[in-house]
């Protein structure tokens, strides 16, 4: 009582086994076959009469070949049922002649994305859309439609055809449409699989011509330059190693630490150190004259000004009682009120003052300062490339936070925009907070650092202390704790941090946004009439 097949859509890449199938199929059983342009082609080429697509559905393949089948005469002739009445007098009216094959294998995806070097447009070009559509109308109507994805099952479904008349069984097209919709899954999640590895490939944001990649073999020769008193406490020794060969330029600046020259004072402690590179490496992120003042590894006080005196000053207020003891380091030369400032005006105990050179008149006030650690570094150029940090059994290297970013390509989601004096500020700001620990949150006024808010295990208590910091700061210099902006180094999970940096006066926040969360970020904003930028960068510092 099985329908003998009478017409068989072909439509193959992968075209092994299919002269010889199509042969039969025409020779042996009378079938009728239909083809799409290559398979056609491969067909006549071996003798094999064909009927072309576009003459079956009376429409040319077109769009480069993205749409060849995707037509009601295809998947009517597919999805009729043949048992109703209606679905064949609809089939009838319609001009569908239907198709009692399938025998389909899709475009290549798998293969064309294993090559490592696919481009974008490349692996979308390569999702098959009418293959996958035609298996599963066969499929689906696998009552009728006997569906062939795998030239392995071509010798078996000929076997059967002469075995029942040219027909196939309803076990076997059973069977075959369970194939099928294992292949069409497949098929999707390799599509998926590919597409979210390269958004977050994407997502890295790694410059694609930045030249480092992890070597296999790093060869560390170190040399060491110098002894140190003690490491972070007394009772552990250190010292100093400078790297050997091809690796000391990617650890090195053009004007790095270690090898800047110092000009007087005591020997640089191993803290000294960590400390004097985290300041020298904050401030060489302005451009404009700048100054840092470092603490235990957070710029305690950070400013810019039309001069590095100014920026000294400003960066001082920020909070006195921290930069006690602290590193001062600046991006341009030292003029002697600099020194006057911190020495007389300040009385400002300093560890370490590093700068790219020194006025003679400097030099000679710092002089009497004698256990003054000063560096000069020749410059301000440049970063290293790489780090390196050594955890329990082995050293991990990363290339160094030196994204450039362009805040014309800033995004601002919330209702309210940044005023001009706001966006400076929030500039300011987020050049200071990736060099602060995280998490981090940052409250700068007038483009200065007056709160921070470093590595606390939830950002909220960051942006709390980053707060009541900034209040305290306002009430010593004797101004309103108002018009403050705030930067997070990295996304609001929730919008409570939001909430509290609105109820201390921030008027304006820039951060990376990307949480999954933000709408509920962007919602406080417009709530408490708060500016937010998002920077797409994120910039964390362990
Ligand atoms: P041919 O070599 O015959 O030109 O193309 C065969 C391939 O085209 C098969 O892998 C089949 O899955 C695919 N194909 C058939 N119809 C369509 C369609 O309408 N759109 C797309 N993108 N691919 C199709």
């Amino acid at each position: 009582s099985e329908r003998k097949i009478e017409r068989a859509l072909i439509s193959v890449t992968d075209k092994t086994g299919i002269v010889e199938f199509a042969q039969e199929l025409v020779e042996k059983f009378g079938v009728e076959i239909i083809s799409t342009g290559g398979t056609a082609r491969t067909l006549e080429e071996a003798g094999v009469p064909v009927t072309p697509i576009e003459q079956f559905t009376g429409y040319p393949e077109m769009m480069d070949g993205r749409v060849k089948t995707l037509h009601p005469k295809v998947h009517g002739a597919l999805l009729a049922r043949r048992d109703s009445e209606q679905h064949m007098a609809e089939a009838a009216e319609h001009d569908i002649k239907l198709i009692d094959l399938v025998c389909v294998n899709l475009y290549e995806f798998e293969k064309t994305v294993s090559d490592p070097n696919v481009t974008f447009e490349d692996a979308i070009e390569h999702i098959d859309i009418g293959g996958p559509s035609m298996l599963r109308s066969a499929a689906k109507n696998n009552d009728a439609v006997t569906v062939i994805c795998d030239p392995a099952d071509y010798a078996p479904v000929l076997e059967e055809m002469s075995v029942h008349c040219g027909s196939t069984t309803k076990v076997t097209r059973r069977r075959l449409a369970a194939k099928v919709f294992a292949r069409t899954a497949a098929y999707d999640t390799a599509i998926s699989t590919w597409f979210s590895s390269y958004l977050e490939l994407q997502s890295r944001a790694i410059d694609p011509d930045d030249p480092f990649e992890p070597p296999a073999l790093l060869d560390l020769h170190l040399t060491k330059v110098q002894d140190l008193r003690y490491g972070e406490n007394p009772h552990q020794a250190a010292a100093v190693y400078q790297l050997d060969g091809e690796l000391a330029n990617l650890v090195s600046s053009a004007n790095p630490l270690v090898g800047a020259e110092q000009i007087q004072g005591k020997p640089l402690s191993y803290n000294n150190l960590l400390d004097a590179d985290a300041a020298w490496n904050a401030v060489r992120e302005f451009d404009e004259p700048a100054c840092v003042i470092l603490k235990h590894q957070n710029p305690c006080g950070s400013a810019v000004a039309a001069d590095v005196t100014t920026a000294y000053d400003r960066a001082f207020a920020c909070d006195p009682k921290s930069a006690f003891g602290g590193i001062i380091a600046v991006n341009r030369e030292v003029p002697l009120s600099l020194v006057e400032h911190f020495a007389d005006q300040n009385k400002q105990f300093v560890e370490v003052l590093i700068a790219p050179s020194y006025t003679p008149e400097a030099l000679e006030r710092l002089s009497r300062r004698q256990n003054l650690r000063v560096l000069a570094t020749g410059g301000a150029e440049g970063h290293a490339t790489l780090e390196l940090r050594s955890v329990d059994g082995g050293v991990l290297v990363q290339c160094v936070d030196t994204v450039e970013e362009d805040p014309s390509e800033f995004t601002c989601p919330t209702i309210r925009k940044p005023t001009d004096k706001e966006m400076r500020d929030l500039v300011f700001a987020w050049n200071v907070v990736k060099t602060v620990k995280s998490n981090a949150i940052l409250v700068a006024k007038d483009q200065a650092g007056i709160g921070m808010g470093p590595g606390q295990p939830n950002r909220v208590d960051s942006a709390l202390l980053a707060c009541e910091r900034a209040e305290d700061a306002c009430e010593r210099m004797g101004v309103e704790a108002s018009g403050f902006v705030a930067a997070s180094d990295a996304f609001f999970p929730f919008r409570d941090n939001v909430d509290v940096l609105a109820e201390h006066g921030v008027t304006a926040i820039i951060q990376p946004g990307g949480s999954v969360r933000d709408d509920e970020s962007i919602k406080a904003c417009d709530d408490h009439d708060i500016a937010m930028i998002f920077t797409g960068t994120r910039h964390f510092r362990h």
